[in-house]
């Protein structure tokens, strides 16, 4: 079996879309105790924003719509992010939509937990889990790869 292990501090990355940034900054500056516990990244602007409002350090990334999403989905592909807050926008088209369709396609295949709205996050934080060890199983898809290489 393909496991992942989760380590009791998270790599947690956080996007909001603009119509949800105000509620995602709210929400971190609420739970700022909790996420200054662990590693914490984001896109670009959402990242700007956090650090301003949660005196800590984000790693940031390119800006959603400039491949920033893009770059979320590389870093969980290769194991380097542990859960995913990410505040959409349910109402409006985005330029991006692709990438972020890809981006959530991407954290379904690695197992890592997602939010995509406020109370999912808060969930997600007030889990035991969020501050202990975690093994993810990962489903085996060497399947298609076998397949390829058969052909
Ligand atoms: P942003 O990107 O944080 O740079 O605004 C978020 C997004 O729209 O994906």
């Amino acid at each position: 079996m393909q496991t992942r292990t989760l380590s009791s501090r998270k790599d947690i990355v956080l996007v909001a879309h603009d119509n949800k940034k105000n509620e995602l900054i709210e929400w971190a500056f609420y739970n700022r105790s909790t996420l200054s516990k662990h590693k914490l990244y984001a896109t670009g602007t959402t990242g700007i924003m956090l650090e301003k409002a949660l005196d800590q350090p984000v790693t940031k990334f390119l800006s959603g719509p400039l491949g920033g999403d893009q770059q979320v989905g590389a870093q969980i592909a290769e194991g380097k992010l542990d859960v995913m807050i990410f505040f959409l926008d349910p109402m409006e088209a985005q330029p991006h939509d692709p990438d972020i369709k890809a981006l959530l396609r991407v954290a379904a295949i690695w197992n890592i937990p997602v939010a995509c709205n406020r109370a999912t996050a808060d969930f997600i934080l007030t889990s035991p889990l969020l501050n202990e060890e975690y093994l993810a199983i990962l489903t085996d898809y060497s399947f298609y790869t076998n397949r390829k290489l058969k052909m």
